[in-house]
């Protein structure tokens, strides 16, 4: 059975006094019954590794470069992630996508390197509102979901994360019947393309919450959730570890 993860995506917040936070949740959490990770701003993950110590809570990266090394100003490799005390990286978030315009193939060379590094990739990928009014969505998935995943990703180096681009931030959830049909879609779609698909971790993310936690994780083929905006509070975080 896929493992259970709980991941946290601090995206462009949090600086040295918001390790205050990891301080809380390793200890209510420092030995959870699942995975538990976090994902804070490149500056802060040497120190946040560090603050974890021997608490079973990981450190991810929220993107990388697909080179290992060179003329790259403003970039992070996968390596120095991984030699700063991570053993996660998101790639493909919209944000990315949107912001940076990453191309699927783009996302897959990071996976790629990532998953040389040694690091677990947590692949993003999800429609957008047009997308699905307009009756794309499991088009767009099955596309970002073939074109974003590189030759040799596994269930032990790769994760995904299904996160409609509308229901980031925006407090609005799919029904949890939206959210089992595109979960189940990537389980058969991945099993066309991956060994172990069955054993993939599926996260939902976009909007989870400590009150709707508990419905989402009682979603067949949901193994977890990426968390935004409630995984800056060791309180919020906390109640989702405990819902999983
Ligand atoms: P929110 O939980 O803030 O909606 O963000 C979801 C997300 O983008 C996590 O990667």
């Amino acid at each position: 059975a896929p493992r259970k993860l709980a991941a946290g995506n601090w995206k462009m917040n949090g600086d040295l006094a918001a390790l205050a936070e990891i301080d809380i949740l390793c200890d209510a959490h420092g030995a959870p019954s699942c995975d538990v990770l976090i994902c804070p701003p490149a500056t802060l993950i040497h120190a946040m590794k560090a603050r974890i110590g021997e608490n079973r809570i990981a450190v991810g990266g929220q993107d990388c470069h697909a080179r290992p090394s060179g003329a790259h100003t403003g970039d992070i490799s996968a390596a120095q992630l991984k030699d700063a005390g991570a053993t996660y990286v998101i790639l493909g978030h919209s944000e990315r996508r949107a912001d940076h315009g990453e191309s699927d193939s783009d996302v897959a060379q990071k996976v790629s390197a990532a998953i040389a590094a040694g690091l677990i990739a947590v692949v993003c990928v999800g429609e957008t509102e047009a997308e699905r009014d307009s009756g794309q969505t499991l088009d767009v998935i099955g596309r970002q979901l073939a074109g974003s995943l590189p030759e040799g990703a596994n269930a032990s180096n790769c994760v995904i994360a299904y996160e409609p681009v509308w229901a980031i931030g925006t407090g609005r959830t799919p029904t949890t019947d939206q959210i089992a049909e595109v979960h189940a879609f990537m389980r058969e779609k991945l099993a066309a393309s991956v060994s172990d698909a069955s054993g993939m971790s599926l996260l939902y993310g976009g909007s989870v919450k400590p009150s709707n936690a508990a419905e989402m994780f009682a979603i067949a083929n949901v193994d977890g959730a990426l968390v935004g905006g409630a995984s800056l509070k060791a309180a919020d975080f906390g109640a989702i570890i405990a819902a999983l």
